[in-house]
C-alpha cells in the first residue's frame, strides 16, 4: 500500500506573484499552495499527497465542494472505490499545487507523530485508483513471487536519493500512460501477468492475452531463454485501442517494453544489455530521451518532465522515468529507478 499521509516539515514559504492570500510553501520536494500565513517553515504538518483519498469526517468537509468523489459500486454492489476527497494536482494563479496539508490536530490523540511518520491509516486515508480500463480477464492467481512487480517511486519523495548519485549518468525514457504488461518464460512455463495478477492465457478476451499472442512472445521468450540458458521476463507498457483513453491515438495495442529480467538470477540487465535483449526478442522499447549526468533537484527533474508525447506530439507526456545506465540498488528505494509527472499532464487528464 503506497505511503499517502505522513508528518513532514514544511521548509521553505515564499510568495506566489500577484497573490496576497495564498503562497506556495514546500514539503519534502513538492510545492503546495496554502493560505498566507497558515503555515510557517520549521512548522510540522500532515501532508497527504496527490491520488490520496480523505474520508468524509468534519476535518475534510470544507473540501467537499471541490473534491468529493462518491463510492463506485459494481453490479454485484462490490464497492471498487470508496467515497471521499480526493486530493490531485491543482494550478492555482498559475502556481501548480500537489497534496494538501493540515495542522498535526487532524491525527486522532495517541498518534505517533514523529518527523515521516506514516499516518495513512490513522487518518483512513485510502488511494484514489481511477476506474481501470481495457478487458482484464480471468487471472489464474497473484502475481509471481520469483519476479518484481513494476513501480515507480516519485522523484518528490527522493531529495536524498538524489543527492546521493549527484555525478551518476541516467538515461530517461518516456513515462507512458497504459497498463502493466509482464511476460516470463520460468522452468518450462510461460505466463503473461498485469499488474498485479498471474492471467489465464487461455482467456482470448484479456487485452494483455491478446498482445502476448499477436506477438508471439511466448516463442519468442522460450526460443532467447534457451540461447541464454537462463528463464527471463519481459515488462513494459500496454497501449492503445481500450487502454487508458488510447491518449496516443493508435491503431492496434502496441507493447513497449521498460525491462528484461534474469529470472535465474533476479536481477535487471544494464540498459546497453536490455536494449540487445528487446532487439533481439523482435520488440520495442519505451521511448528513449537521452542520458543526464545527475546534477539536477526534484524541481529542474520535474521541469525536464515537460513536454509532448514522442509517440504523438500532439499530446502532453504524463512523464519521464530515470535510471542509472548500469543497474545500482538502493539501501532505501531497492531498485534505482523513479519517475517524475509532468504536471501538465495532471491537469489535463487526472480527473
Ligand atoms: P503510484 O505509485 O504513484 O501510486 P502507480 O504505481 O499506480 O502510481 P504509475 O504512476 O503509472 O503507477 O507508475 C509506475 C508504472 O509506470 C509502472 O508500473 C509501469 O507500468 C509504468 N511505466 C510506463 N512507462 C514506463 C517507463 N518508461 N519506465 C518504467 N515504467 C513505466
Ligand atoms: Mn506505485
Ligand atoms: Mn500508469
Amino acid at each position: 500500500m503506497r505511503t499517502l499521509a505522513t508528518v513532514q516539515t514544511v521548509t521553505t514559504a515564499e510568495p506566489i506573484p500577484g497573490a496576497d492570500a495564498i503562497e506556495k510553501i514546500r514539503v519534502l520536494g513538492w510545492w503546495v499552495v496554502v493560505k498566507k500565513g497558515e503555515f510557517r517553515p520549521g512548522d510540522r504538518v500532515v501532508y497527504c499527497e496527490i491520488d490520496s483519498l480523505l474520508p468524509e469526517v468534519p476535518d475534510f468537509e470544507f473540501l467537499r465542494p471541490s473534491s468529493y468523489k462518491p463510492a463506485i459500486v459494481d453490479g454485484t454492489g462490490t464497492v471498487l472505490q470508496h467515497a471521499g476527497f480526493r486530493i490531485k494536482t491543482v494550478r492555482l494563479r498559475g502556481q501548480v499545487s500537489q497534496g494538501i496539508c493540515f495542522p498535526l490536530s487532524v491525527l486522532p490523540t495517541g498518534t505517533p507523530d514523529g518527523e515521516g511518520a506514516d499516518v495513512t491509516e490513522a487518518l483512513g486515508v485510502r488511494k484514489w485508483e481511477p476506474p481501470q480500463t481495457g478487458s482484464a480477464g480471468r487471472s489464474k492467481g497473484n502475481f509471481p513471487g520469483f519476479l518484481p512487480k513494476t513501480d515507480e517511486t516519485r522523484v518528490q519523495v527522493l531529495e536524498k536519493t538524489l543527492a546521493r548519485y549527484q555525478g551518476v549518468e541516467f538515461y530517461l525514457t518516456e513515462k507512458l500512460d497504459g497498463t502493466s504488461f509482464t511476460a516470463f518464460v520460468r522452468a518450462g512455463e510461460f505466463g503473461v501477468c498485469s499488474r498485479n495478477l498471474l492471467l489465464d492465457t487461455t482467456d482470448d478476451t484479456a487485452t494483455l492475452v491478446r498482445v502476448a499472442k499477436a506477438l508471439g512472445l511466448e516463442e519468442r521468450l522460450r526460443t532467447f531463454a534457451a540461447a541464454r540458458g537462463h528463464d527471463v521476463a519481459v515488462q513494459g507498457e500496454v497501449i492503445g485501442p481500450g487502454v487508458q483513453q488510447n491518449k496516443y491515438g493508435l491503431k492496434e495495442l502496441a507493447l513497449k517494453v521498460f525491462n528484461v529480467f534474469d529470472v535465474s538470477t533476479y536481477r535487471y540487465l544494464d540498459r546497453s544489455d536490455m536494449l540487445t535483449a528487446v532487439a533481439e526478442l523482435g520488440l520495442e522499447p519505451v521511448p528513449a530521451l537521452g542520458t543526464l549526468v545527475l546534477d539536477h533537484g526534484v524541481d529542474e527533474l520535474v521541469a525536464l518532465s515537460e513536454g509532448t508525447s514522442t509517440l504523438n506530439p500532439k499530446i502532453q507526456r504524463e512523464g519521464i522515468v530515470l535510471r542509472p545506465l548500469s543497474e545500482v540498488q538502493d539501501d532505501y528505494l531497492g531498485r534505482l529507478s523513479f519517475k517524475a509527472i509532468n504536471p501538465k499532464f495532471l491537469l489535463k487528464y487526472d480527473e
